[in-house]
C-alpha cells in the first residue's frame, strides 16, 4: 500500500470534504451488525488516521454517539455515512466508499466475520477474525 497522492474523498452530495494525511494506519472490512445498520450495506471498509491526520477540508459532520465516546458521522444534508471516530483513543476512520479512489487502498483483515452475511461470498487472501483482529480485543463494540 503504498502511493504518494493523498487519500481524499467526501460524501454523496459534495457539501463534506476530507484529507488525509499519511499513510492509513490501518485497513479493515467490519462486518458487524452495527456498521451494517448504520450503512445500510453488507460491511464497512475503515480506513483509518490520527485525528489530526484527517482534515476537512469543506464542510462540517454530524456525529451520531452509537456508544459512549464513539462517534459516528454522517452528512447532513445527503446522509452518507463517513466516519466512525473514538476520540479518547485519537482514532478516526473514514469509509472505504467515500474514497476519490477506493482502489488505491488494500484492505489487511475482516473484523466481526461472526457477524457476515450468509450470502456474503468472499474470496480474498485477508484474515477472518471472529471478533476484532488480535490486539483490539478491548474496542467496544459500537
Ligand atoms: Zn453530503
Ligand atoms: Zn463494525
Amino acid at each position: 500500500m503504498s502511493h504518494d497522492k493523498k487519500i481524499t474523498g467526501g460524501c454523496l452530495c459534495g457539501d463534506l470534504r476530507y484529507e488525509g494525511n499519511g499513510e492509513p494506519r490501518w485497513v479493515v472490512h467490519c462486518h458487524c451488525r452495527w456498521c451494517q445498520r448504520a450503512s445500510g450495506s453488507a460491511f464497512l471498509t475503515y480506513v483509518g488516521f490520527a485525528i489530526d491526520d484527517l482534515v476537512w477540508s469543506k464542510g462540517k459532520l454530524s456525529i451520531y454517539e452509537s456508544s459512549p465516546e464513539v462517534e459516528r458521522g454522517f452528512c447532513p444534508r445527503c446522509g452518507s455515512t463517513l466516519t466512525f471516530a473514538r476520540p479518547s483513543r485519537d482514532e478516526i476512520s473514514v469509509f472505504a466508499g467515500t474514497l476519490d479512489d477506493p482502489d488505491s487502498i488494500t484492505p489487511t483483515a475482516h473484523a466481526f466475520f461472526d457477524h457476515h452475511f450468509s450470502w456474503l461470498d468472499i474470496n480474498d487472501e485477508a484474515p477472518r477474525h471472529a471478533r476484532h483482529p488480535p490486539g483490539n480485543e478491548d474496542r467496544d463494540q459500537k
